[in-house]
């Protein structure tokens, strides 16, 4: 058995890296363990807070070097997840305090009379003080908390995504780079679309990335059959890029023209033909019980998985990762792990439980209007 760190997060983006930032930067070491071996590409545009996220991770993504943004609405501004992701990761790498261990799969987590045990697909174990799972909605380390309940539910539809370079269009998009978000709702779809930087941070016009999201209540038969969707409801899996087959990208691409506007229409057009561009996300939701059991405790998705309708899905895991890090900070000397990690759930449930029933609201809404 290896020695004994102290704080172990498992799960290594958004809210794993947030989280890590923030005990970093409040001199709190941390040792991250994420499964993919190379850098992750989980989605494509997200709304995010400038200013929740320099007081949370001890680093300013306005001043050098910043994250490529263009205005939403009030005080949030639109990126790009890989944009995000590659931010996080860059500031975690350079900041003491953190061991990014990427390639490493968690198998399960145990805890034990002091600290918890992590298993790894690899045969090997690790004690650790605290184990955090950030390890998104279909987390290994909520089976430990919550054992009678531990799987996301299908919210009823999901969300098919594309980033296309706006260079491969015929034409610019007719959309300014300060827009924010254009949504719509056309036969039963919800349509967003948007323009963000492009991957060299450029928002002059012919050079950005044009994303969309067309949520689509009708895929049930598909997420069953692909084994995305469990019988009794449970959501196990997604639709990655390159998973997608022909035959559902030349259904959605048969009925771009009657849903999508024509400002829009190409890009998602290019986008749904693209193997590597397209992908479905099945929307999950999660109420927590519980975020924290002994040693072992739950930040992100991992804890509260919500709808993209909230707009606060991140949001809410640089909330918990704030919330978190200051209670570890200023833990007593010697207390043990577990009595911090029910501060922190103390803090956070009420909210968290809050936001995600509001998430089923509005999906339940969305559904029930689509499906009409
Ligand atoms: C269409 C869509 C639009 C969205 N828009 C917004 C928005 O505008 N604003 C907003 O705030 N939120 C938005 N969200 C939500 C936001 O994207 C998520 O809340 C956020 O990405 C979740 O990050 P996470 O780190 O908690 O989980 P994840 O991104 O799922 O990361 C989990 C990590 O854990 C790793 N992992 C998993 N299992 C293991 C294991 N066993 N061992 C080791 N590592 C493991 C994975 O490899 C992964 O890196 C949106 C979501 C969707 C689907």
């Amino acid at each position: 058995m290896d020695s004994q760190p102290h704080i172990v997060i498992v799960g290594g983006s958004l809210a794993g890296l947030t989280l890590a930032l923030a005990c970093a930067s409040r001199g709190v070491p941390v040792h991250v363990v994420e499964r993919a071996a190379e850098r992750l590409n989980g989605g494509d545009s997200l709304s995010v807070s400038l200013a929740a996220i320099a007081a949370t991770t001890g680093h300013d993504p306005r001043v050098y070097p910043k994250l490529a943004v263009v205005p939403a609405y009030r005080d949030r501004h639109l990126t790009t997840w890989p944009a995000l992701y590659a931010w996080l990761r860059g500031r975690a790498l350079e900041t003491p305090g953190i061991l990014l261990d990427e390639g490493k799969t968690v198998t399960s987590v145990n805890n034990r009379e002091q600290g918890a045990e992590l298993h790894f697909s690899d045969g090997t174990k690790l004690l650790a003080d605290a184990v955090i799972g950030a390890d998104g909605y279909y987390s290994v380390v909520r089976r430990a908390i919550s054992p009678e309940a531990p799987y996301a539910r299908y919210a009823g539809y999901l969300v098919w995504r594309g980033l296309v370079e706006e260079q491969t269009l015929t034409r610019p998009v007719a959309w300014p780079s300060d827009g924010g978000l254009w949504i719509d709702f056309e036969r039963g779809y919800r349509l967003v679309a948007a323009v963000l930087p492009g991957r060299d941070g450029s928002l002059e016009i012919g050079r950005r990335l044009v994303t969309f999201a067309w949520f689509d209540a009708h895929r049930e038969a598909l997420l069953r059959a692909t084994n995305r969707l469990t019988p009794d409801g449970n959501l196990v899996g997604t639709l990655g890029r390159g998973s997608i087959g022909s035959d559902v990208r030349a259904e959605l691409l048969a009925m771009v023209p009657k849903v999508w506007p024509e400002r829009w229409a190409e890009a998602v057009a290019v986008g749904v033909q693209s193997t590597a561009s397209l992908s479905g996300a099945p929307i999950a939701e999660y109420v927590p019980d519980t975020l924290a059991v002994g040693a072992v405790a739950l930040v992100g998705d991992a804890g509260h998985v919500v709808s993209p309708m909230t707009g606060s899905g991140f949001a809410a895991g640089v909330d918990d990762a704030m919330v978190l890090a200051r209670i570890l900070a200023d833990r007593p000397a010697g207390e043990p792990a577990s009595n911090a990690l029910l501060r922190y759930q103390a803090a956070r449930l009420p909210y968290v439980r809050a936001l995600v029933q509001h998430s089923r609201r509005l999906s339940a809404e969305y559904v029930q209007i689509a499906l009409k």
